[in-house]
């Protein structure tokens, strides 16, 4: 049975006492035994976070990590770090990091085998521009961030990969995808999981959708067949979290 996740993004908005003081506040409002929650944070507010939900049904996860173990990497983090501070999962390949960091389909692959090689659950994101939705090649440009995000990974290590479909035009504009536009994109990311990996192995892995999702829509798009949750953003910050994990 795949997972319900409801992810919050951070993004690059809370110092270490801020981000602390909002797992605090957020921490009493997140019991459910229907969905994993988890907060995405900036690598400075892992520890405070952290030692914030301990007890709690709260997992922490990272916004991104390096693909090599240790070395000559200035300003890197790696997995094992990540992995000894208690961290659960990791954020790989947002629109964000493909846009202003040169993230790509091979280096999102490589940094989702780093993090299950350290047991860390990746949330693996992809999603389309508004000029390649309006040219009707969404599909197609998904299925192919699907291919080679997930290039060489076998049946088991595909089950631990969590996707997170993430139309970047929905992204912090408060244009959310309908219900019908996630689902049409979750079904066809199933579809090709299954022609890789069989259908048994594509029933078992969650996809998320992500955009603009918050406590008024979540209901919606997450009774969607194939949305097994979200990735939120500007929504994570706030106590509308509350209503979206509380939305399955
Ligand atoms: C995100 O950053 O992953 C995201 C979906 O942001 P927002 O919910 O603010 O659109």
């Amino acid at each position: 049975m795949r997972k319900k996740i409801a992810a919050g993004n951070w993004k690059m908005n809370k110092t270490p006492k801020e981000a602390a003081a909002l797992a605090e506040m957020l921490k009493p409002k997140m019991a459910n035994d229907k969905a994993e929650v988890i907060f995405c944070v900036p690598y400075v507010d892992l520890m405070p976070v952290i030692d914030t939900v301990k007890g709690s049904n709260i997992l922490v996860g990272a916004e991104n990590l390096y693909f090599e173990d240790k070395g000559a990497y200035t300003g890197e983090i790696s997995a094992p770090m990540l992995k000894e501070m208690g961290v659960n999962c990791v954020i790989i390949g947002h629109s964000e990091r493909r846009e202003y960091f040169n993230e790509t389909d091979e280096t999102v692959n490589k940094k989702i085998f780093k993090a299950l090689e350290y047991g860390l659950m990746p949330i693996f994101c992809c999603g389309e521009s508004l000029a390649e939705r309006e040219d009707n090649i969404t599909i197609e440009r998904i299925r192919i961030q699907i291919k080679r995000g997930m290039k060489g990974l076998s049946a088991e290590q595909a089950k631990q990969v969590v996707i997170a479909y993430e139309p970047i035009w929905a992204i912090g504009t408060g244009k959310v995808a309908t219900s019908e536009q996630a689902q049409e994109v979750c079904k066809a990311i199933r579809d090709v999981l299954a022609e890789i990996y069989g259908s048994e192995t594509a029933d078992e892995i969650s996809i998320l959708y992500g955009g603009s999702v918050n406590g008024g829509n979540a209901e919606e798009l997450f009774k969607m067949p194939d949305i097994d949750g979200g990735l939120v953003g500007g929504a994570s910050l706030k106590e509308d979290f509350e209503k979206i994990v509380k939305a399955f």
